[in-house]
């Protein structure tokens, strides 16, 4: 008893929602170029917090694929029309296997923005914060892809709330170790969506009155980029009043990376997120996290960790 009170108390200290399901995993097999991607990294981060009892089934939302018509309102009817084509999915990803036959990473993109959408929908809906195990392709175009991002899920999951469900402001953190140019240009000339980015190389330097992208040198510290977001991020509340904040929680600053090269450790990525997260929820605004970026074996601990505090620690 003394044990189940205490995990009930667990779960009125910080309710969040998970969006998971089992396709998630099934497509990155064939990366070619991210090696190093861990295939199961999604699935690992479920299941901690299943065998852990942070969370329960009833916390796990399933996502269901994202239809033409919500993909039409980001991407031309053409490019889509091509994803339906598996031999150019290949071409397009740089995978070294391609099937004919197989649309399975098609499909794959399909169910994770199904997942973003319900993330960021059921975010905004219930006022909490929802935690899309997977998402956060931020590099795709309206009409190509580009950096493994074949389906720019966040803009899709932004004009469909706007377009059905009347949102209209929105604040997309990207802290993921690279640039989210897809989102930016996407967003360019758009007031009601601020796109607020620390990176490491710039892909597309744009003209865009409401936005912050900083660019990092290679090694940087838990200090040094600490410093930026505590300085820059708050500011962006006195210009802007976001009423939902897409926070892309990408783990590939982490110094263990195999891809990135900032140097930030396990803890100081916690922190980051600890920021962003206070940042937004003091002021009551709704919040959808995306994995995004992260590469290596350790990877999967950093956004792990950021759930974990979430439920111990959070406050909604
Ligand atoms: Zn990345």
């Amino acid at each position: 008893m003394q044990a189940l009170g205490r995990i009930s108390r667990l779960f009125r200290r910080g309710r969040c929602k998970i969006v998971y399901r089992s396709e998630y995993i099934t497509a990155i097999h064939a990366r070619h170029a991210h090696g190093a991607f861990d295939v199961m990294k999604f699935k690992k981060i479920r299941d901690q917090l299943m065998q852990q009892r942070l969370i329960r089934r009833r916390d796990v939302l399933t996502p269901q694929r994202v239809t033409d018509e919500d993909l039409l309102r980001v991407h031309t009817k053409a490019y889509l029309d091509s994803l339906k084509n598996p031999m150019l999915v290949g071409r397009y990803l740089n995978l070294d296997y391609i099937n004919p036959w197989d649309d399975y990473i098609f499909e794959y993109f399909r169910y994770i923005t199904g997942g973003t959408i319900l993330a960021a929908d059921y975010a905004w809906m219930h006022n909490l914060v929802v935690f899309n195990l997977g998402g956060g392709y931020h590099h795709a175009h309206p009409d190509r892809a580009e950096g493994f991002c074949l389906i720019n899920d966040v803009a899709v999951a932004i004009e469909k709330l706007r377009a059905e469900k009347g949102l209209k402001r929105v604040l997309v953190v990207d802290l993921d170790y690279h640039q989210g140019n897809g989102v930016l240009l996407f967003y360019r000339r758009d007031p009601d969506v601020f796109t607020f980015s620390i990176h490491a190389d710039t892909w597309n330097d744009v003209e865009k009155t409401n936005n912050v992208d900083i660019e990092l040198p290679a090694h940087t510290s838990d200090n040094d980029y600490l410093a930026v977001l505590k300085t820059l991020l708050p500011a962006v509340f006195d210009r802007f009043s976001p009423e939902l904040v897409i926070y892309l929680a990408g783990s590939d600053p982490y110094k263990e990376d195999t891809l990135g090269d900032f140097d930030l450790s396990e803890a100081g990525l916690l922190e980051r997120d600890i920021i962003v997260y206070r940042q937004v929820r003091r002021r009551r605004i709704p919040l959808a996290v995306l994995a995004a970026g992260g590469y290596g074996p350790h990877s999967w601990r950093i956004y792990f960790n950021f759930i974990q505090w979430v439920i111990k620690n959070g406050r909604v």
